[in-house]
């Protein structure tokens, strides 16, 4: 038997997740186009020509549906008896985001994982926490706190692990110019700290999806 229910936020995670919410202030698209255009000025561009006339109200669109991700809070979790010893893993996401300190893209390739504590979470919870986090300006390691955090929030299980594997443009096509450069970052609480065995299971379940460069 499976019933639907919803589970509250820790106060820590809820703290941390208060802490790193994105902006509540609408886009400005108006603003943004303006700027766009100055922008094109000052890069020596002529802005009124053919192929760039639509580029600022363009641009501006894209970031108004960029920094606006669907917040449904709320992830819908079943109570499920005896699922508690299992290893539940969701690989193979991959979301894009800006870096903040380049504002060039980032792909981050994510793979959560949690043992169930009597209730487990709808599958698809995990890609759209994924991709409502991705949204907004960020560096890769917040991004997996922030994941990390909400997921636990969701499962209501503090055995909670994250996994992410980012390609940076700004690693990728400027500076270094280190094209098949990844970041990994993970972050682990609960039993995935203290056993190894479990971590390790997690671990090669989670990156089994992973392309190599
Ligand atoms: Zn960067």
């Amino acid at each position: 038997m499976t019933a639907p229910t919803t589970t509250r936020p820790s106060s820590e995670t809820a703290d941390l997740l208060q802490q790193t919410a994105p902006s509540p202030r609408p886009v400005d698209a108006e603003r943004v186009a303006a700027l766009v255009t100055q922008l094109l000025t000052a890069l020596g561009e002529d802005p009124t020509r053919e192929g760039l006339a639509d580029t600022p109200t363009r641009v501006a669109s894209w970031w108004a549906d960029f920094l606006s991700p669907h917040t449904s809070a709320n992830a819908t979790c079943f109570t499920e008896t005896g699922v508690n010893e299992q290893l539940i893993v969701v690989g193979g996401m991959s979301v894009w985001s800006l870096c903040e300190h380049h504002m060039l893209p980032m792909n981050l390739e994510v793979a959560v994982g949690y043992m169930p504590d009597g209730e487990v979470v709808g599958l698809s919870k995990f890609g759209r926490i994924a991709q409502r986090n991705a949204g907004r300006l960020q560096v890769q390691e917040r991004f997996t706190e922030q994941v990390a955090a909400e997921i636990t929030r969701a499962t209501g299980s503090a055995d909670t692990a994250v996994i992410v594997r980012g390609t940076h443009l700004c690693m990728s096509m400027r500076g270094v110019r280190m094209e098949p450069a990844r970041t990994i970052s993970s972050r682990k609480g609960g039993r995935f700290r203290t056993d190894p065995v479990l971590s390790q299971e997690f671990l090669t379940l989670a990156t089994a999806h992973w392309r190599t460069p």
